[in-house]
């Protein structure tokens, strides 16, 4: 296996395509756009950082945003600090310069949509307009808008979330995060270095794009933020169910799904830059070691058992009750009373702690929060009491 075809130049495809090229592989990235302003929030987690440190070090345009305010429902508000910052590029400038270490690497970069994959045979078929190539092995990077799949099932509407959001000419020094009653995604404001990416996500079996619009347009107004100038944009975002990732196919013989166009995306928040970028560096190393079959086992011990035990618990984050209210509006509520349960929350948002875990980290913390929660709410009480008095006799004097 010499000839490598990557469909999709995105993060997945750029990075699969520079580790081969780097292992002496003969490797060409096909894209319809090359580096684009792809709808997403563009912001890299811990986790992204730690695996690719040159994201944070090199010199390209991006802004590190050390702040999370998390906004219930009902306009309850907290705020995280993050001790890793979220790095936030913007996608033309990700996507550009991925595909310019791919290049460096040796990779082929071609700006060209490719219409259909016929894996059928020996070597992979690249339809390409009226040109028809080769490959002894294709990597589909083309997203969750992605038609290219040889022989594996598609995503359904359950897998997938609808987002709509503007590109606002406009600067902010933190992340905002909203929360909505009864419905399953969220809001969020991510500055960039000379704009902010503003928008919304929200199953596409449940919601409409009516309802997105609405809140999305509520939430502008509420957090003044000026839709002028802005310009609107639409995609789809994989948010896969427990048993598309378990169980749907992502490797054949002569090709295999990377990215959004295996689903690999936190369910919860919709975070799939980092998974782009190591399912392309993991099915990577697993042709290099000449067991391209070995890919799903390689993604399922590096992250993909952590999404799927994600799966489990979105449905309850986001439509589930705890103490008689919203998980959410309580997760806000104890973000604000409890330091301990605060530095928690701060490493899940900032991605320095896995799902896996999470549920022993909350057990062996549990009762210092409780306390913290219990503590805070007593001098609560007690402030108020004491202003009470104070304020009768100022209204008696
Ligand atoms: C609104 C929104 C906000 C998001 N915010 C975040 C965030 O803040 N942080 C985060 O981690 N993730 C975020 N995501 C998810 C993230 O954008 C994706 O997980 C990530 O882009 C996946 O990378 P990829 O390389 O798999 O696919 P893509 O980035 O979608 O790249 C696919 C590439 O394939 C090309 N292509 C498609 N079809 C063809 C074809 N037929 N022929 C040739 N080329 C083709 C496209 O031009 C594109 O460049 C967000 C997603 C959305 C929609």
């Amino acid at each position: 296996m010499r000839d490598i075809a990557v469909v999709g130049g995105g993060p997945a495809g750029a990075m699969c395509g520079e580790r081969l090229a780097r292992s002496g592989y003969s490797v060409t990235i096909y894209d319809e756009h090359l580096a684009w302003e792809k709808p997403c929030g563009g912001g890299l987690t811990h986790k992204a950082i730690k695996a690719y440190p040159f994201l944070l070090d090199g010199p390209y345009p991006k802004k590190l945003i050390r702040t999370v305010e998390l906004i219930s429902s009902k306009g309850h508000r907290a705020q995280l600090t993050l001790d890793h910052p979220i790095v936030i590029y913007s996608r033309t400038v990700l996507n550009g310069l991925l595909l310019e270490r791919a290049e460096a690497a040796g990779c082929r970069v071609v700006r060209s949509r490719v219409n259909h994959i016929d894996a059928e045979g020996e070597r992979a078929k690249l339809t390409i307009g009226e040109n028809r190539v080769e490959a002894d092995f294709v990597v589909i990077a083309a997203g969750a808008r992605n038609s290219l799949l040889p022989d594996t099932s598609r995503l359904m509407r359950s897998d997938l979330e609808m987002t709509l959001g503007y590109f606002v000419p406009a600067q902010a020094e933190g992340i905002s995060v909203k929360f909505l009653r009864g419905f399953e995604g969220y809001l969020w404001s991510f500055p960039r270095c000379d704009h902010l990416s503003v928008g919304i996500c929200g199953s596409m079996a449940r919601h409409t794009s009516q309802e997105l619009r609405r809140h999305l347009h509520a939430f502008m107004a509420e957090e003044r933020i000026s839709r002028d100038g802005a310009q609107f944009y639409s995609h789809v975002l994989p948010s896969p169910q427990q048993q598309t990732l378990s169980a749907r196919r992502v490797v054949g013989r002569n090709w295999a799904l990377v990215g959004d166009a295996a689903a690999w995306v936190d369910p919860i928040t919709g975070e799939g830059l980092y998974y782009a970028l190591r399912s392309g560096d993991l099915l990577a190393q697993a042709v290099i070691a000449g067991k391209p079959r070995e890919y799903p086992a390689r993604v399922r011990k590096a992250f993909s058992a952590d999404l799927e035990f994600a799966t489990r618990i979105a449905r309850r984050f986001y439509r589930g009750r705890f103490l008689g209210g919203a998980v959410a509006t309580r997760m806000i509520q104890f973000i604000e009373r409890s330091p301990t349960f605060r530095a928690l929350m701060a490493d899940v948002f900032g991605g320095a702690q896995d799902y896996c875990s999470l549920k022993r980290r909350l057990w062996a913390q549990c009762g210092t929060t409780l306390a913290e929660v219990v503590g805070s709410l007593t001098k609560r009480q007690a402030a108020l009491a004491k202003s009470a008095p104070a304020t009768s006799t100022e209204n008696l004097q």
